[in-house]
């Protein structure tokens, strides 16, 4: 049994050459493949349920209960699909996961891909990380060369054709349908769900889509057992993850820990806010959620913890702001990021978050109107849950919660310029 703080996945980041199939078979890898095909995939999907695994790409969902969503009888084809357009800001854990030991996720595939009886898994890449395309396709080449990827996978009579496809840059594809219309050559747009893609996704067929890292947790589940993994975390947020933290630090970076630790303690073991500074607000899971401050310091990091706090878990991406930070001008850069990401499919997004963008500017050039942090708000609640997906309800929670606890800040803009209030570099975090 590995100790609850001896790091899983990143355990061969500083390995030389861990990307190689070779030395990942070296190091125990497609062990826990030959073990799950010893297993029917009810009782693969059963030992994932067991484990607590939650998906790791911000929502959290039960990894195990979203496989048994597909339906038993079903004439058509099951798809694998592995989610990686990691695009959250502040979000970069799935990329080095992928560049350090692409196996990891190609064996989690084959074995998801098995536990859903799918004959065909596609990892959707984010488009601008070619690097990582190409390493994540010569691991499937390596796979298939040595037999965990083809026809009679294993002696098993099991079959399986895996295919890595890059997208083209679009953050919206990271919403799982707008990834599925993406996939299927049509321009990236969320669709309406239900129907979820359990039930009618690839080509209106029964699909699962899961993050990397949920994906890259498998092969270590099924090696170690479902107890394992459950014995790390919290009663209801189960297992090691990978932190990605960010900002004004003195070693940012990606740490992996168990679920719940809290902030305090993961600035304690990376050496804290860089000399001199201190702790202003927040992020704990990318732009995406809303931003906490330092009386949140002792917070369990967990899925139950954050939302008890207003807050959400999401990527568990902890950007990192110190006082010299100006909260309208860095939440000012995130909605001009989710303004430029609306797909425009919807009004609330497209026009919203435009709107948002004009009166930010003004405040933080210090010319705002009184009123105007009425009207953010007002505009928020007509944006928040009215919109296609998830992506302006991210926009409106990061505005929100700033306002909520520096509205002062806001205010101050209807008469003083944002960088004559913090007169560091206008770039300083950016
Ligand atoms: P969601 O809660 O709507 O769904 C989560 C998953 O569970 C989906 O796969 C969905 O299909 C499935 N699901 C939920 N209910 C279901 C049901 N009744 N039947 C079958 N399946 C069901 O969340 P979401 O909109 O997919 O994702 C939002 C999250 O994405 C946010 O928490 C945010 O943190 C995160 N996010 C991540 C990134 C990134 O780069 N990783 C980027 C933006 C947002």
């Amino acid at each position: 049994m590995a100790d609850p703080i001896t790091p899983v996945l990143t355990a061969d980041w500083g390995t030389e050459r861990a990307w190689q199939r070779q030395v990942y078979e070296r190091r125990g890898g497609y062990g826990a493949l030959r073990k799950a095909l010893q297993l029917t995939p009810e009782e693969v999907i059963e030992k994932v349920k067991a484990a607590g695994l939650r998906g790791r790409g911000g929502a959290g969902f039960p990894t195990g209960v979203k496989w048994s969503f597909i339906p038993k009888d079903n004439p058509n084809p099951t798809y694998l699909v592995v989610n990686a357009d990691e695009s959250e800001p502040g979000t970069c854990k799935d990329i080095p996961l992928m560049m350090a030991t692409p196996h990891t996720l190609v064996e989690g595939v084959i074995i998801a891909a098995y536990a859903i009886g799918a004959a065909h898994a596609f990892i959707y890449v984010r488009g601008e990380v070619l690097q990582v395309t190409r390493r994540l396709q010569a691991a499937v080449a390596a796979a298939r060369t040595a037999g965990y990827i083809g026809t009679d996978i294993l002696g098993s009579g099991y079959d399986l054709q895996v295919t890595v496809h890059s997208g083209a840059g679009a953050y919206i594809c990271g919403e799982e349908t707008a990834l599925l219309d993406s996939l299927e050559g049509r321009r990236g747009q969320p669709r309406l769900r239900p129907p979820f893609p359990a039930v009618a996704g690839l080509y209106a067929c029964p699909t699962v889509i899961n993050n990397v890292e949920s994906i890259s947790s498998v092969p270590s589940i099924i090696a170690n057992g479902e107890q394992w993994f459950a014995a790390m975390g919290t009663e209801k947020s189960n297992g090691m993850t990978i932190y990605s933290l960010s900002g004004h630090l003195a070693n940012p970076g990606q740490v992996e820990a168990p679920m719940g630790i809290t902030l305090r303690q993961l600035l304690q073991l990376t050496g804290g806010v860089r000399q001199g500074h201190r702790l202003k607000f927040w992020t704990p899971g990318g732009s995406s959620t809303p931003i906490l401050t330092a009386e949140h310091l002792d917070l369990p990091l967990d899925y139950e913890s954050m939302a008890g706090a207003g807050t959400m878990l999401g990527t568990k991406a902890l950007q990192i702001f110190d006082e010299t930070t100006s909260v309208v001008r860095s939440t000012l850069r995130w909605i001009e990021f989710y303004k430029h990401e609306s797909c425009g499919k919807c009004t609330p997004c497209r026009e919203g978050t435009w709107w948002l963008v004009q009166v930010l500017m003004r405040i933080e050039a210090g010319q705002g109107e009184e009123g105007d942090v009425e009207k953010l708000l007002d505009l928020c609640e007509n944006i928040g849950g009215r919109s296609f997906c998830a992506l302006a309800d991210g926009a409106v929670g990061c505005l929100t919660s700033a306002i909520r606890h520096f509205r002062e800040e806001f205010e101050a803009g209807y008469h003083t310029p944002a960088w004559e209030l913090f007169p560091y570099r206008r770039s300083a975090l950016f």
